[in-house]
């Protein structure tokens, strides 16, 4: 899969998923915006990237302005915009009674506003070049997970707006896609990682046996946001080594 000659904007690209992803559209000669809260780490990003081909944007995607800061960033640049990845998220976790209003409001801000405000700016330009967005949801956009009601709630939004957007955008000729990982491995799971009892429980429930790595998520974002994909709207794809083909009852001999 080439890109050679489209422009693609990674949003939370400083690490994890959104590092992996932009390496790939950026190695396979695609033009790249990067985004994140911080430079230091696009910085780190971009050292491996042709310096000609990418824009480091810093700035925060709850923040409207910032999202349409980010956008105008890609156009006044390249002067078009083919991919959109809305990638910038937290994490959230614990029991909802020990969670605030302010808990709530930040994972809604970021996972779900985020997604909005550079959609919203993005899509006029999106029209033009035929282009497409590739949401990053989640396994936990599908389903539920234990201690995660605020995540869930979040990620089950951006997986709904990626359907209903589909079918809004096609007659524009743009499609909507979402993927859906499950266990990656970035830095929010060391922890995890770290945890042997609890890989040993993940790999009981993954029927691959192991977590992903970023490039193994960023591979399957590249493939929708390609030409390849080109009749694919829609769909939450998960990327979750077979995770979710389980309807959650226990392992058996
Ligand atoms: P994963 O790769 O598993 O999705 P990471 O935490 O490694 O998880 O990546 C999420 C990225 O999103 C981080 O680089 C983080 O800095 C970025 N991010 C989080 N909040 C925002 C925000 N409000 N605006 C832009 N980027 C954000």
């Amino acid at each position: 899969m080439q890109f050679d000659g489209k422009v693609v904007i990674v949003t939370g690209a400083g690490s994890g998923i959104g590092a992996a992803t932009a390496k790939r559209f950026g190695g396979a000669g695609a033009q790249v915006v990067l985004n994140d809260r911080t430079r230091e780490p696009l910085e780190a990003v971009a050292a491996g990237l042709d310096p000609g081909r990418v824009v480091l944007q810093t700035g925060d995607v709850s923040e409207q302005a910032d999202a349409e800061t980010l956008i105008a960033a890609a156009i006044d640049r390249f002067g078009r915009l083919d991919v959109l990845v809305n990638n910038a998220g937290v994490v959230p976790t614990g029991p909802i009674l020990e969670a605030s209003v302010q808990d709530w409001r930040k994972v809604m801000a970021v996972d779900v506003d985020g997604v909005f405000f550079c959609t919203r700016a993005a899509l006029p330009h999106l029209v033009q070049a035929g282009g497409n967005i590739v949401n990053v949801s989640s396994v936990s956009g599908l389903g539920g997970d234990w201690n995660m009601s605020f995540y869930n709630a979040a990620k089950g939004a951006v997986s709904n707006f990626t359907r209903s957007l589909a079918l809004e955008l096609g007659a524009q000729g743009v499609r909507v896609n979402a993927v859906n990982p499950g266990l990656t491995f970035t830095g929010l799971t060391q922890d995890i990682k770290r945890d042997q009892e609890l890989m040993r429980r993940f790999a009981e429930r993954i029927p691959l046996g192991r977590g992903a790595e970023p490039e193994e998520v960023a591979d399957v974002i590249a493939f929708l946001a390609s030409d390849a994909a080109r009749y694919v709207t829609g769909v939450n794809l998960p990327v979750d080594g077979g995770l979710t083909a389980s309807n959650g009852q226990p392992k058996q001999a």
